[in-house]
């Protein structure tokens, strides 16, 4: 099975005689897996997430997706509905009168016939909890909801891979965490692929894999495990430490012994979430 993600030496600036905001990256992504992208502002995190449905296409190295390369003008609206970009500001990417239209509009955009529009209006808007907004006017929903419904929007489309550019980083706790149990209820169910960029290192956590960029480049690539315990890495990248880390830091600081209690990272965020 071909990889929904292949990036190989990607490499760009913005301006010809400008700085290089990605170098030379390398990048593959599995089906079904969660990772998240974190890493200090200006980095490049959302520049790379352009190049993931070919809204930014490379002129040097190259973005394959599901086999397509990007490069090519004849797959892009084939890639473009593969990869579903949800942005940070629900407010932007809301254009319909209803709930209904909205989800509505891109379906239009795709061709999808009257019959079928309905049954994925319903569908999508079930997935994420609101079809009992399906009249409602959409600047009446509470924040969470309207991220809830810009996702709605692009699961119509049903792609393979959403790509979260910092969409939880408007939403108060509340509506982060609808939104996460969402998308991970997507995932779980439709074992849609999942691209996060965040600044919310908790929200990291609970993806299957971390990337941390750095100045154009991916300085670590693994479990989060491994990198949000890297406490001097974390500081040392201007990134914040889990609270669980500092918490198990500051006990055995303290002399408290942990061997007898079963403190997990995940068994913590989880609890806390
Ligand atoms: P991040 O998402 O990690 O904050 P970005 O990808 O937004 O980083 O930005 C990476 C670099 O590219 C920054 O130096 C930023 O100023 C620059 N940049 C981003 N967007 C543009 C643009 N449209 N034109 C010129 N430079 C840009």
């Amino acid at each position: 099975m071909v990889d929904p993600i292949q990036i190989k030496d990607l490499t760009y600036k913005y301006d010809t005689d400008g700085e290089e905001v990605l170098k030379k990256i390398s990048l593959t992504v599995k089906k079904g897996e969660w990772v998240a992208i974190i890493g200090h502002n200006g980095s490049g995190k959302s520049t790379l997430s352009r190049f993931l449905n070919g809204l930014l296409v490379p002129e040097a190295g190259e973005v394959i997706i599901n086999g397509m390369d990007t490069r090519d003008e004849d797959k892009m609206w084939e890639i473009r509905k593969y990869v579903g970009l949800v942005f940070q500001n629900p407010e932007n990417q809301l254009v319909g009168t209803t709930v209904k239209d909205d989800i509505a509009f891109g379906l239009e955009n795709n061709g999808v016939p009257t019959m079928e529009m309905e049954e994925r209006i319903r569908n999508s808007a079930e997935k994420v909890g609101i079809a009992h907004l399906l009249s409602e006017e959409p600047h009446r929903l509470s924040g969470g909801q309207k991220q809830r419904l810009a996702i709605a929007g692009i699961i119509a489309i049903q792609p393979s891979v959403i790509v979260l550019d910092e969409s939880t980083s408007m939403l108060d706790p509340q509506g982060r965490k609808e939104v996460i149990q969402t998308v991970l209820h997507l995932r779980e169910t439709e074992n849609i692929t999942v691209i996060s960029i965040t600044h919310d290192i908790d929200e990291a956590s609970l993806a299957d894999r971390i990337l941390v960029m750095s100045d154009g480049e991916i300085v670590r690539d693994g479990a989060p495990e491994d990198i949000l315990t890297d406490e001097e890495f974390l500081i040392d990248q201007s990134l914040d430490v889990p609270f669980s880390v500092k918490l198990q830091r500051y006990l055995l600081k303290e002399g408290i012994n942990l061997n007898h209690v079963t403190l997990s990272l995940d068994d913590l965020v989880e609890e806390l979430w």
